[in-house]
């Protein structure tokens, strides 16, 4: 067993904002496994590379440097540049879900992973942290919320950054993603065994780190 927490779940569950909460309070490391996905999105569009052409994909994906700096807030760097606000952009996020379909992209990231992970006191999220990263994770959680939900929590975060945010267009989005992501051949979304599953749309942020800092505890205990 690892002392870990890992967090899986679709898009716009709220996995960032919790996973970062929990590590804090823990005192423990976070690990945002889709922004190192966004980087590889990233550094395909500054290499000009086609993102269906999946041998040049996948040689971006082995050959970028990332690294995460700690501090409030995080910083993560691609090749020693700070992309941190620039990887957040809805299109990078989209084209991480595209190029994350390919197994040596994911097997890129994993290995570097589970590097990160491994010597435990990580609270991690993503997609297949809970499955792939970390399956000996002490506690394992699937965080999740409508679509509707989701949606709405990301027009508003959205706006807070002064982009354009339509809610129709924004739900589309999820749901495709979410179809994308759950559906791919290697790794899919999906709940692991024995993971704790939180439907997050009648609670609050405070509610679900409280929840899940208590079933950490729990898990412990049940040793
Ligand atoms: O969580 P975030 O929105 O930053 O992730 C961007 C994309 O990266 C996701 O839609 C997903 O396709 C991919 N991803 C993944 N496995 C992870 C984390 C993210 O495939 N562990």
């Amino acid at each position: 067993m690892i002392d870990a927490i890992a967090i899986d779940g679709p898009a716009g569950a709220g996995k960032s904002t919790v996973a970062r909460a929990v590590a804090r309070k823990l005192g423990f490391t976070f690990l945002d496994t889709g922004a190192m996905y966004r980087c590889a999105a990233l550094a395909v569009v500054r290499r000009g590379v086609d993102a269906k052409d999946e041998a040049a994909v996948t040689k971006i994906a082995e050959q970028i440097a990332i690294h995460f700096e700690q501090g409030e807030p995080q910083k993560v760097f691609l090749d020693e540049d700070d992309v941190t606000t620039e990887i957040r952009l809805e299109r990078i996020g989209d084209l991480a879900s595209r190029v994350s379909v390919f197994r040596g992209v994911r097997m890129a990231m994993v290995r570097l992973q589970k590097v990160l992970a491994g010597g435990g006191r990580v609270v991690m999220e993503g997609r297949d942290t809970t499955t792939v990263v970390c399956p000996d994770a002490r506690l394992k959680v699937f965080l999740t919320a409508s679509a509707d939900e989701r949606a709405r929590r990301r027009v508003l975060e959205l706006q807070a950054r002064g982009e354009d945010a339509d809610f129709q267009t924004i739900r589309a989005e999820i749901v495709e993603r979410d179809k994308r992501d759950s559906s791919r051949e290697h790794s899919p979304l999906m709940i692991a065994p024995g993971a704790v599953v939180i439907e997050t749309d009648e609670m609050s942020v405070n509610d679900v780190v409280d929840r899940v800092i208590e079933a950490y505890y729990a898990e412990g205990k049940s040793e």
